[in-house]
C-alpha cells in the first residue's frame, strides 16, 4: 500500500491534479460490498473519486450469473478502448466473478489488450499491491486465484450509505444448484468468526449505521464449519444485542436449511425486519430435483405456512427461473401455482441462462426461446398483479420508515423503506436521511407507496 500511495502521490504532482478513479459494480449485494472495500483501498492509495469513465483508473467489478452480465462488460470494454485512445495514461481494471472463468480471461488477453489489470473474487485485498505491480511493469497484470481459505479482516471500506451497510458473514457456496456458476467463481463456503462480525457491526453502529444486511449465499448454513460451530439464529441473537442498531436484514436464505430456531428467533426479535427473501427457483418438484435444490414444492409450501403461522404479517419475496432445461408447460404451471398460493410481495424473475461448466448446461431439452419468453411474460404479469394487491395491505396505516435518499423523481420528496422492504416516497428534505420516522402510507401504487410524514 505504501508503495502504491507513494506512486499515486508522485503521479498526481506530475499531473498537477489528483488522480481519479471510477468503479462500476455489476451483480449482487456481495459484489456491491466488495466494491466498497475496493473503493476504500483506492482512497487509501490516494485516488479521488471521479464521476465517469474519463477517470485515471476505471474498475469494473463484474458478475457472471447470467450471460447478459458478461455481454454488458464486453460492451463497456469496447467503449473504453476509444476513451483510452484519447487518454493513454488511463488504466482499466477488471475484477469479480467473471474473471474467475479462464475462458473469459483468455478472451480479454486476446481481444481486449487495452485492459491493464485483472484479478478475481478471492484477492480483492491485494488491489494496492497489484496496482503497484502494474505501475512498474507497464504491461497487463493478471492475478486470479482459483480458491482460498483466507478471510482478510479489517480492510479499509468506503460505504455507499452512512446509515446502512452490508456485512459479509460468510463467503462462497457449497450448494451447487445445477444451473448456478456461483460455487465455481466464489469458491467453497467459509464463515467469519462471530466475534469478528459483531466487532465490525459495533464499529459500524458507532459510525452512524442503524441498519445492517447480513450477507451470504446461504445464510442458513452460517457457522456450521467453524471450529466452534454456531447457528445463524444464534448469530442473529447476538447481533440483536448490539445497542444502537435498529434494523437487521439478511440474505439469502436457502429453503432447505431454514430452521425452526430461525423462525422462532425472527418471531421474538424486535430488530429483525419483517421480510424474508426465500428463493423458490421453480414450483415443480421434478425441476427442483434436477436443479439440485433439495426441497420439493410441498416442502416449500409447508415452510411458507410455518413462517406465516409464526409471523402472519411477514413479507415474502423470491427468485424464480423460467425455462430450466426440460421445463414443460405442466412444470411451469406448478411455478404459477406456488406464486398464486404464496402471494409474494415481489419476485425477481429470470430467464434461464446457460452457464458453461454447470451440470444444467449439458442437460438435454433446452427450452426454445419463444416458449421461455411466453412463460416469462405470463409469470411476470402474475407476480406483478399479485404484488400490487399484497403491497396494498398496509394502506392507511402509519409505519416506521428508514429514510434513504432524496427522491430522484419528485422535487421536495424523499425515499425510504418500511421494515418489510417496501419503498415509500413522501415530502421531506435531506435532513431526514438516515433517520427512522413515522410515515402514513396514504396510497399504494403497485410496488411502492406515496405517504406523508407524521410529525
Ligand atoms: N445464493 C442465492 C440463492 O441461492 O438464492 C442467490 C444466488 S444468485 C446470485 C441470484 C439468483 O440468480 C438465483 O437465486 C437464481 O434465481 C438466479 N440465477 C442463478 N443462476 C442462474 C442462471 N444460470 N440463469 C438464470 N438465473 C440464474
Ligand atoms: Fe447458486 Fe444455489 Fe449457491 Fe445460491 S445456493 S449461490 S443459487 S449454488
Amino acid at each position: 500500500m505504501a508503495k502504491a500511495r507513494d506512486y499515486v502521490k508522485r503521479k498526481s504532482a506530475e499531473l498537477g491534479r489528483p488522480m481519479t478513479f471510477f468503479t462500476q459494480t455489476f451483480g449482487c449485494q456481495m459484489n456491491a460490498r466488495d466494491s466498497e472495500k475496493l473503493l476504500g483501498i483506492l482512497k487509501e492509495a490516494g485516488y479521488e473519486e471521479g464521476t465517469d469513465e474519463n477517470s485515471d483508473f476505471v474498475l469494473y467489478n463484474t458478475c457472471t450469473v447470467r450471460e447478459n452480465a458478461n455481454l454488458k462488460v464486453y460492451g463497456r470494454l469496447g467503449y473504453l478502448s476509444g476513451v483510452k485512445r484519447k487518454n493513454p495514461d488511463m488504466m482499466i481494471a477488471l475484477c469479480g466473478c467473471m474473471m474467475q472463468e479462464p475462458e473469459v480471461v483468455a478472451k480479454i488477453k486476446k481481444s481486449y489488450r487495452h485492459v491493464d489489470l485483472i484479478f478475481g473474487t478471492h484477492n480483492i485485498f491485494k488491489l494496492a499491491e497489484l496496482l503497484y505491480e502494474r505501475f512498474m511493469e507497464k504491461k497487463m497484470v493478471v492475478d486470479v486465484w482459483e480458491g482460498t481459505n483466507e478471510i482478510v479482516e479489517e480492510l479499509p471500506i468506503e460505504r455507499k450509505y452512512p446509515f446502512k451497510s452490508g456485512v459479509n458473514i460468510m463467503f462462497g457456496c457449497n450448494n451447487f444448484c445445477s444451473y448456478c456458476i456461483v460455487p465455481y467463481v466464489r469458491g467453497r463456503e467459509r464463515s467469519r468468526e462471530p466475534e469478528d462480525i459483531i466487532k465490525e457491526i459495533e464499529g459500524l453502529v458507532a459510525d452512524g449505521v442503524v441498519e445492517v444486511m447480513l450477507l451470504g449465499q446461504n445464510v442458513n448454513s452460517y457457522g456450521k464449519n467453524l471450529e466452534q460451530p454456531i447457528t445463524f439464529a444464534e448469530l442473529l441473537r447476538r447481533v440483536e444485542k448490539i445497542e444502537g442498531l435498529e434494523r437487521i436484514r439478511f440474505m439469502t436464505s436457502h429453503p432447505k436449511d431454514l430452521s425452526d430456531e430461525l423462525i422462532e428467533t425472527m418471531k421474538n426479535s424486535k430488530k429483525i425486519c419483517s421480510h424474508l427473501h426465500l428463493p423458490l427457483q421453480s414450483g415443480s418438484s421434478e425441476i427442483l430435483k434436477r436443479m439440485n435444490r433439495k426441497y420439493s414444492k410441498e416442502q416449500y409450501l409447508a415452510l411458507v405456512e410455518k413462517l406465516r403461522a409464526a409471523m402472519p404479517d411477514i413479507s415474502l419475496t423470491t427468485d424464480i427461473i423460467v425455462g430450466f432445461p426440460g421445463e414443460t408447460e405442466e412444470d411451469f404451471e406448478e411455478t404459477m401455482d406456488v406464486v398464486r398460493k404464496v402471494r409474494y410481495d415481489s419476485a425477481f424473475t429470470f430467464i434461464y441462462s446457460k452457464r458453461t461448466g454447470t451440470p444444467a448446461a449439458a442437460m438435454p431439452n433446452q427450452v426454445p426461446e419463444d416458449v421461455v419468453k411466453n412463460r416469462f411474460d405470463r409469470l411476470l404479469k402474475e407476480v406483478q398483479d399479485i404484488a400490487a394487491e399484497v403491497v396494498k395491505r398496509h394502506e392507511g396505516t402509519v409505519q416506521k420508515v428508514l429514510v434513504e435518499e432524496i427522491d430522484t423523481h419528485e422535487a421536495g420528496f424523499v425515499t425510504g423503506r418500511l421494515s418489510n422492504n417496501t419503498v415509500v416516497h413522501f415530502a421531506g428534505d435531506a435532513s431526514l436521511i438516515g433517520k427512522i420516522v413515522d410515515v402514513s402510507l396514504d396510497e399504494a401504487k403497485g410496488f411502492y407507496y406515496m405517504g406523508s410524514l407524521v410529525k
